[in-house]
C-alpha cells in the first residue's frame, strides 16, 4: 500500500500538496494523519472540489503500509501516528519546502527546496512530466500556492513559485474561486506586517517551554493584528505565541497560549493589558520593541511556570547498596562517587536510605562491619517519574529529606539528591539574572542571510581576501570573527566604504598578534579594551576589538560557555544600522547577524536606537543620530526623537565632556554639507547648548550655503593645500557671535589655547581684511599683485576660504580667487645659488633680494630668467650707486 499524508493540523498548501502527490502516485491513498483545521473541513464541505477521496487513517492498517509520501513536513513530531512506521521497513519519499530540523525524516526520495509553498515543487514535476490536471485540480494547487506565499508575496517566494502559478493559471485555475475561498483576505498591509512578523519569529526555551515571540513594526496603524497573530499561530501549530508590534509611537502586544504553563493574560496585564490566560493584549507606551521585547522576555522567564518532574532532577543509573552490606562498603561507594547519599536495596525493594553522614559517624565509631540496614532510615517518602517539582521541593527542603529515591511500578529508576535540586534552583536564578541576553533562542525561520554575493559585487579583492584572511586566523585561534558596524551599514546600502572594523568573539589582540605573522602589516594594541588597530603598508587600517566570551559555571554538569557574546557587542551599539555584522570565518563567511531589526531600518530608512536608555548611556549619540540621518537621508524614528528630546532636557549636558562634543561637533561639520545637520541641531536645542546665544538663522543659512559653494570651488581646483573643512563651517556658526562669546564656546569645547587662538584671531583677522579690502574697492583703489599675496599670504587657508564666503564683494572674491590660482605658488626662477654666482653676498642680502625678485615677478614685471638677471643687476647698480 502507498499512502501520501501531511502534517497533522494540515492547511491548504498541504492539501494542494497532496492532491498534487496524488497525480505522481496514482495508486496511492490520501490519508490525513490527524484532524484536519477547521477553515479546511469547511473548505471540504463547501466547496465544489469536494470530489477526491480521502481515507480515514482508522480504517487503513498500517502496518500494510510498504511506501509513505510525505507532503509538506517531514518532521517526526508532527505525522501523528504515521511516525509510528518510520523505519527500515517503510520506503519513503518526501516532498517539502520547510528548514531542516533535527528531528528530520530521511527518505528514498527527497525534493526538499526552500520554495514558497511545497506545492510549487510538485506542480513543477507535474509540468515536466507532462502529467494532466483538471482546471478543479489546478484550482485546489493554486490555493496551497497562494495561501502560504500570501499570494505570492511573502518574501519567501522564489521565481519557482511563480512559474508554478503561471502554470496553473494555463491549467485553468479558477482565480474567482481562490478569492472567494481565502477567507477573511487580508490587506496588503497586513500581509506585509505578517511577513515581518514570520521573519522575525524567534523561538525561546524558557524552563523547558517553547515560547515563540514574533514583532514588526509599522508606521501608522494597522488594524486586526490578533488576526495575524492568529494565522502565524496556526501556519506553525505554537503552543505559546507572543506577539509585538510597533505602531506609531506604541507596542502592541497580543499573546496566545494553549498550555497551562504560560498564562497569557498574567503577562498582558504586567503591561497594563489583559485578556484570558489563553488569549490577551495590551498596549505599550513609551517603550522601544527592543525595550518591549526584553521586558516580555524577562516576564516570561519570571512568570512560565517550569513544567519539571522527578525525571528532570533524578540521576540515573542509580548507586545502591544492599541492606546487608557492610557500612565500610556504603563509605567507599560514597566515596568513589562523591555521593552524599544511597538507597539501600533488600532484593528489588527498596528498603531504606543512608546518608554520608550515618554512614561516616558509623565508621567514626568503629562500626564499619556492621550491616548498612541497622543504621539506615527506614522513614522516607519515594516519589514517580511525573512527580512535580513543588513536591520534590517540599519533601527536600521542607521535610529535610536529603535523598529521594524514583520509583516507576515499584522498580528504582533514579534518584535525586538535595545537590541536583540546588543545581536546578540555581539554574533558575541564574537565568533570571542574566536576563534576555543570554537566553537561547532561535529563529523560528532560520533562513540565514548570505551577503556573499554582495560581498564580492562590491568590495575590492583586496579587501575581500584580507576578510578571508581574517576568517582563516579566527578558525586557527578557535575565534569566531565579525564585520561589524558601518562597515557593513555602508556595504548593504552600496555605499563606498572600506573602513573595516572587525570583532573577535575571543582575544582581539591574540588575534592580530598572529595575523601580523600572516600578513606584512604593523599592529598597535590596547590591552585594556583588548583593541588593536592593523596598519598596513599602503595607509590602510582596520579596527579589531573583544566580545568577550561570557564563561560560567552550569551548576549540572561542565563549565558552559555562552557564545552570545557578539550579540551583546551589538546591543552596545548605537542604532540598529549600525549594529548589523557578518561572519567572516570560512564556515560561515558572509552570514548576516541582524539581531536588532538593522536591515528593515535600512530598508525603511530609520534611525532607531535599541533601547530607552541609549542617549542616557552615551550622550554623544545625539549627535551621531542626527549625522546619520542627515548624512544617509534617513529619518530618527519618533520614539527615538522623544528619547533625544528627553535627554537633551534632562541636562544631558552636564555629562558630556567637552572635548566630546568638539568631536562630534567636527565630525558634522566634516560632513560634506552640513546645513541641515546643524539645522537639525538646532531643532533639538542643541546650538544652544553651545552658547545660549548662538543661533542658526536665515544669515547664517546662507552663508553656509556659499561656503559649500567655495569649498566645491576649491576642492575641484585640485590644489594640493589641506584645510580642514569643519574649521571654515565652525567660522561661520559662530559669525554672529561676540569676541568674549567665541571664547565661551571655545572654553565649553575644552579647547586648548592653541586652537582657541587659532579660532579667535581667525575671525578677527578674517573680519580685519575683509574691512582693509573693501577700502580699496571703495575708494577705488586696484590693488598690486604683490599686496594681495602680502595681505592674504599671512592668513590660514581657512580663514581666506571663509572670507572668500562671508564676503558679498565680487572683487574680494576676485582677489583671493586670483591668490589661489595664480599668486600662491609663485617663485623666483633664480635661486639663492644664482645670487651668490651674480656677487651678491651671502647672508640678508640674499633673502632680501630674493624677496624683490618674488614681488617684482608677482606684479608681472619679470618673465624669463633673463628678466630676473636684468633686475638683480640694476637693483645692484642702484645700491652700489648709493654707497
Ligand atoms: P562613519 O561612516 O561615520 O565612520 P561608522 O558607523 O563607521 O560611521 P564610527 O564612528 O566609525 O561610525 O564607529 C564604528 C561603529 O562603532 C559604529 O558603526 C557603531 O556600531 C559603533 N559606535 C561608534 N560610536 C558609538 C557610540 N557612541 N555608541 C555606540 N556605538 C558606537
Ligand atoms: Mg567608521
Amino acid at each position: 500500500m502507498e499512502v501520501i499524508t501531511t502534517h497533522t493540523t494540515a492547511d491548504f498548501d498541504s492539501l494542494a500538496s497532496m492532491l498534487a502527490a496524488k497525480k505522481l502516485y496514482p495508486d496511492a491513498l490520501l490519508v490525513f494523519p490527524g484532524s484536519q483545521e477547521r477553515s479546511l473541513r469547511d473548505f471540504f464541505i463547501h466547496s465544489t472540489l469536494y470530489a477526491f477521496e480521502v481515507e480515514r487513517i482508522k480504517n487503513i492498517n498500517l502496518r500494510d503500509v510498504e511506501r509513505l509520501i510525505l507532503v509538506d513536513t517531514r518532521q517526526q513530531s508532527r505525522i501523528g501516528k504515521f511516525a509510528e512506521i518510520v523505519g527500515p521497513d517503510v520506503d519513503i519519499h518526501i516532498y517539502d519546502h520547510h528548514l531542516p530540523s533535527s528531528e528530520d525524516i530521511h527518505g528514498s526520495l527527497e525534493v526538499i527546496s526552500e520554495v514558497g509553498a511545497t506545492v510549487t515543487l510538485l506542480v513543477n514535476i507535474i509540468r515536466e512530466r507532462g502529467v494532466e490536471i483538471t482546471p478543479d485540480e489546478a484550482t485546489v494547487m493554486m490555493l496551497g500556492l497562494y495561501e502560504d506565499t500570501g499570494n505570492l508575496s511573502f518574501s519567501s517566494v522564489t521565481e519557482e513559485d511563480f512559474k508554478a502559478a503561471g502554470y496553473l493559471l494555463r491549467k485553468g485555475a479558477d482565480l474567482n474561486v481562490i478569492s472567494n475561498m481565502i477567507t477573511r483576505e487580508l490587506t496588503a498591509e497586513q500581509v506585509f506586517l505578517l511577513n515581518d512578523l514570520i521573519q522575525s519569529a524567534t523561538r525561546y526555551h524558557i524552563h523547558g517551554i517553547e515560547v515563540v515571540i514574533a514583532q514588526a513594526s509599522a508606521d501608522h496603524y494597522i488594524g486586526d493584528i490578533a488576526v495575524l497573530a492568529h494565522k502565524l499561530k496556526d501556519m506553525e501549530n505554537l503552543d505559546v505565541l507572543f506577539v509585538l508590534v510597533l505602531m506609531e509611537d506604541r507596542v502592541h502586544l497580543i499573546g496566545r497560549s494553549r498550555i497551562d504553563e504560560v498564562n497569557a493574560a498574567e503577562i498582558a496585564a504586567e503591561f497594563g493589558g489583559g485578556g484570558h490566560p489563553t488569549a490577551s493584549s495590551a498596549t505599550i507606551r513609551g517603550m522601544t520593541l527592543l525595550v518591549a521585547h526584553d521586558r516580555l522576555v524577562k516576564l516570561l522567564q519570571e512568570m512560565v511556570r517550569p513544567r519539571r518532574t522527578a525525571r528532570d532532577l533524578m540521576v540515573y543509573p542509580v548507586k545502591v547498596i544492599s541492606a546487608d552490606c557492610p557500612i565500610e562498603e556504603a563509605g567507599e561507594i560514597l566515596t568513589r562517587y562523591n555521593l552524599t547519599g544511597l538507597p539501600v536495596v533488600q532484593g528489588e525493594k527498596v528498603a531504606g536510605v543512608i546518608s554520608k553522614q550515618i554512614v561516616e559517624r558509623a565508621i567514626h565509631h568503629g562500626l564499619k562491619t556492621s550491616p548498612v540496614k541497622e543504621y539506615m532510615s527506614t522513614e522516607f517518602a519515594t516519589v514517580g517519574p511525573e512527580t512535580p517539582f513543588s513536591r520534590i521541593q517540599e519533601l527536600m527542603i521542607g521535610q529535610n529529606q536529603r535523598l529521594v529515591p524514583v520509583l516507576e511500578s515499584d522498580h528504582l529508576v533514579g534518584t535525586i539528591s538535595l545537590g541536583n535540586l540546588m543545581g536546578v534552583l540555581q539554574e533558575d536564578m541564574m537565568r533570571s539574572v542574566k536576563g534576555a541576553a543570554a537566553l537561547e533562542s532561535q529563529p523560528l525561520y532560520a533562513r540565514k542571510k548570505m551577503i556573499s554575493k554582495l560581498i564580492q559585487e562590491r568590495l575590492p579583492d583586496r579587501i575581500q581576501s584580507l576578510l578571508m584572511e581574517f576568517g582563516k586566523v579566527g578558525d586557527e585561534l578557535g575565534f569566531s570573527v565579525h564585520a561589524v558596524g558601518g562597515f557593513v551599514r555602508d556595504l548593504l546600502m552600496r555605499v563606498e566604504n572600506f573602513d573595516v572594523d572587525i570583532v573577535v568573539e575571543g582575544d582581539g589582540i591574540q588575534f592580530a598578534e598572529e595575523f601580523e605573522k600572516r600578513v606584512p602589516c604593523r599592529i598597535r594594541t590596547h590591552r585594556k579594551f583588548g583593541t588593536a588597530i592593523i596598519l598596513f603598508p599602503d595607509g590602510s587600517k582596520v579596527d579589531v576589538a573583544t566580545a568577550r566570551l561570557e564563561v560560567y559555571d552550569s551548576p549540572a554538569a561542565l563549565p558552559t560557555v555562552e557564545s552570545g557574546s557578539i550579540k551583546m557587542d551589538l546591543y552596545r551599539r548605537d542604532f540598529t544600522i549600525n549594529a548589523l555584522a557578518f561572519q567572516l570565518n570560512p564556515r560561515g563567511f558572509g552570514e548576516l547577524t541582524d539581531f536588532f531589526g538593522g536591515i528593515k531600518d535600512i530598508k525603511e530608512r530609520v534611525i532607531r536606537v535599541l533601547h530607552n536608555l541609549s542617549f542616557v548611556e552615551d550622550p554623544t549619540r545625539v549627535f551621531r543620530a542626527i549625522r546619520f540621518e542627515q548624512r544617509l537621508g534617513f529619518q530618527i524614528a519618533k520614539h527615538t526623537q522623544n528619547l533625544m528630546r528627553n535627554a537633551v532636557k534632562m541636562g544631558f549636558a552636564a555629562r558630556l565632556s567637552g572635548g566630546r562634543v568638539l568631536a562630534e561637533l567636527i565630525l558634522i561639520l566634516q560632513e560634506d554639507d552640513p546645513v541641515s545637520a546643524v539645522k537639525r541641531m538646532r531643532d533639538f536645542d542643541l546650538l544652544r547648548f553651545l552658547h545660549p546665544n548662538l543661533k542658526f538663522t536665515e544669515e547664517t543659512e546662507a552663508l553656509f550655503e556659499r561656503i559649500h559653494h567655495v569649498l566645491s570651488w576649491f576642492d575641484y581646483l585640485f590644489l594640493e593645500e589641506e584645510y580642514e573643512r569643519w574649521l571654515i563651517y565652525f567660522y561661520g556658526l559662530i559669525d554672529l557671535l561676540k569676541e568674549e562669546e567665541v571664547a565661551e564656546v571655545c572654553q565649553r569645547l575644552s579647547m586648548n589655547e592653541k586652537e582657541k587662538t587659532r579660532i579667535i584671531e581667525g575671525k578677527k583677522q578674517a573680519e580685519q581684511i575683509l574691512l582693509q579690502v573693501f577700502a580699496w574697492i571703495s575708494s577705488d583703489y586696484t590693488p598690486k599683485r604683490s599686496e594681495i599675496y602680502t595681505v592674504l599670504g599671512a592668513l590660514s587657508t581657512e580663514t581666506k576660504l571663509f572670507m572668500m564666503a562671508k564676503t558679498t564683494q565680487m572683487a574680494t572674491r576676485r582677489y583671493i580667487s586670483l591668490y589661489f590660482t595664480q599668486l600662491k605658488d609663485a617663485k623666483p626662477l633664480l635661486k639663492g645659488a644664482d645670487l651668490i654666482r651674480l656677487g651678491i653676498q651671502p647672508g640678508p642680502a640674499i633673502k632680501r633680494n630674493l624677496a624683490n625678485l618674488l614681488k617684482a615677478r608677482l606684479d608681472e614685471q619679470l618673465m624669463t630668467r633673463e628678466d630676473e638677471m636684468a633686475f638683480l643687476v640694476r637693483s645692484l647698480e642702484m645700491s652700489n650707486g648709493r654707497t
